[in-house]
């Protein structure tokens, strides 16, 4: 987290920039829900895509999924789900307000003081009806994770993708949890996406892929930008580890209210697929054709969030700094999370330079999510795109008429360089892709 940094501004940010908005809003909003505007989006797919490209477009042993979002209603008995996924609530006798027992740890209201009731299990997961009668036997409930779609659809994974143990099934899809206390912005909400692999191994190489990715996870935070000292892995202690875990480890992320859980990695050793085995009376278990054995095997699950990631994301890139004499708040997001990556800039608004500018503007389009903008004074505009964490600006001026030059002004040093119009998708692109940003000392500038 960088140290000038609070929920408020990222807040604030988010809402002036576009990238959450609070749902429903003209109606007074509605709690803990929240809507995605045009830069949320897109930092939202590119994490998703950054995700998917990791875990399953660079692997070989992992392949992809999308299941229903309401399930035959046995899978949830079978997954435990129905008699477990239940947070213990407390209301207060005076307030009336209901808290998770777990989170306040002692028995006064955290609001009034007032006295607590008893603790009594709540279940998370929301239920609705299928088809046009509300009796019992239509009730169905929204999933709470995509996990159990992977479960289920075990045998078809391998049968199609003609793949060996260890393989791994890869979904990105909306859950919903009815939380006792949603909260701290878009950290926790009841209507969320996840990110989920369920790898599945031998049982005794277990512990090898779990180890594994635990690294792995780690790894991916890193390599887009996060900082490690505001990362740490957290083991769970045996009381706290969920029923079908062996084993279990939290990726923490120092948050503004304190380290707090982004990605939980578990070890769910034959757990689910015995159960599933069980309730549905189909045989999942694997027969291994090179060691001649058939087991039940072990599943892996790296399971994440993909607007915690991005609270994480925009958290980690928050930087206020002066620069001659004015501050500037700049996303340093890495370029490939960044939701516009070049905004084309004409020096002002004027019949000269608009054509150009736009000629450019079409130039990149389809290349990279571009951004164009002639709007207010120049300046102005820069601190727009530092905000919403543009990497480059390419700015078109008088000049530009006469040599067909543009420059590139980099979000982060605030270097310039000067290139050729034709040279640009070339030059972008690398720049984009990592090459260090050294600016020629023919021309560079600080900006005015
Ligand atoms: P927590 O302890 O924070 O409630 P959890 O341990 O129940 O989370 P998991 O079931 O392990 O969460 O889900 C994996 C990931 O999904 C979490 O690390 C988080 O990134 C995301 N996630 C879970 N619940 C929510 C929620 N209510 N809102 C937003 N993201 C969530």
């Amino acid at each position: 987290m960088s140290s000038n940094v609070n929920m408020e501004k990222i807040v604030s940010l988010c809402k002036r920039r576009g990238f959450v908005f609070p749902s429903s809003e003209i109606y007074g909003g509605l709690a803990s829900c929240w809507d995605y505007g045009p830069m949320g989006v897109e930092l939202k797919r590119n994490i998703k895509d950054a995700w998917w490209r990791t875990m399953v477009q660079e692997r070989d042993d992992v392949v992809g999924l999308e299941t229903s979002i309401m399930m035959h209603p046995k899978v949830w008995e079978a997954s435990g789900h129905i008699d477990s996924f239940t947070d213990p609530l407390v209301e207060c006798k005076s307030c009336y307000l209901r808290w998770k027992a777990t989170e306040i740890g002692n028995n006064k209201c955290p609001k009034c003081g007032g006295e607590l009731t008893e603790p009594r299990m709540f279940n998370l997961m929301f239920k609705t009806f299928m088809g046009p009668v509300e009796d019992e036997a239509d009730t169905i409930y929204l999933r709470p994770e995509t996990a159990q779609g992977m479960f289920v659809n075990f045998e078809n994974a391998v049968t199609i993708s003609r793949k060996k143990l260890p393989l791994g099934i890869a979904q990105i899809g909306k859950s919903f949890r009815n939380e006792i206390t949603p909260g701290n912005f878009i950290f926790r909400t009841r209507e969320f996406e996840h990110m989920e692999l369920e790898y599945f191994v031998k049982p005794d190489e277990d512990k090898h892929w779990f180890d594994y990715w635990v690294g792995e996870r780690f790894n991916w935070y890193t390599n887009l930008g996060i900082r490690k000292e505001n990362l740490r892995l957290r083991q769970h202690g045996k009381g706290e580890l969920a029923h079908y875990a062996k084993d279990c480890y939290d990726v923490e992320y120092l948050f503004p209210m304190g380290w707090s859980e982004l990605e939980g990695i578990a070890n769910r050793g034959d757990y689910d697929l015995t159960q599933h085995t069980k309730f549905s009376g189909r045989d999942l278990s694997y027969y291994d054709n090179e060691s001649g054995q058939r087991y039940i095997p072990y599943i892996i699950e790296p399971s994440a969030g993909v607007e915690r990631s991005s609270l994480a994301f925009l958290i980690d890139a928050y930087q206020e700094e002066v620069v001659e004499g004015e501050t500037r708040v700049v996303l340093r997001l890495h370029p490939s999370l960044a939701p516009i990556k070049i905004a084309v800039l004409p020096l002002s608004r004027n019949e000269k330079l608009t054509p150009l500018a736009k000629e450019i503007y079409k130039q990149l389009r389809p290349s990279f999510m571009t951004w164009y903008d002639d709007s207010q004074s120049i300046g102005r505009r820069y601190r727009r795109q530092d905000e919403i964490g543009t990497p480059f600006c390419v700015t078109v001026d008088f000049e530009s008429l006469e040599d067909r030059q543009v420059t590139i002004r980099d979000r982060d040093s605030l270097a310039q360089i000067r290139v050729p119009i034709e040279e640009l998708d070339k030059t972008l692109r690398a720049k984009l892709s990592g090459e260090s940003f050294e600016a020629s000392p023919l021309w560079a500038t600080r900006e005015k």
